[in-house]
């Protein structure tokens, strides 16, 4: 089962992956993206994690 982080330190807020993947992520009030749900196992949480600008996102097997 993957297993979802976004590094806070390194995430920009551009919020893509809240867009493309909400049932995973979601905009914290500072602006910063987190993970909802880290046991996602939706299809696109792998190509979300590609297209994040900064590779904030990590997904383990
Ligand atoms: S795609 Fe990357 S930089 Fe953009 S909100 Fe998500 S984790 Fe942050």
């Amino acid at each position: 089962m993957a297993k979802v982080k976004i590094d806070e330190n390194v995430c920009v807020g551009c919020g893509l992956c809240v867009n493309a993947c909400p049932e995973c992520f979601e905009l914290s009030d500072n602006g910063i993206a987190v993970v909802t749900n880290p046991d996602c196992t939706s299809d696109s949480v792998k190509e979300v994690a590609t297209q994040c600008p900064v590779d904030a996102i990590s997904v383990e097997d």
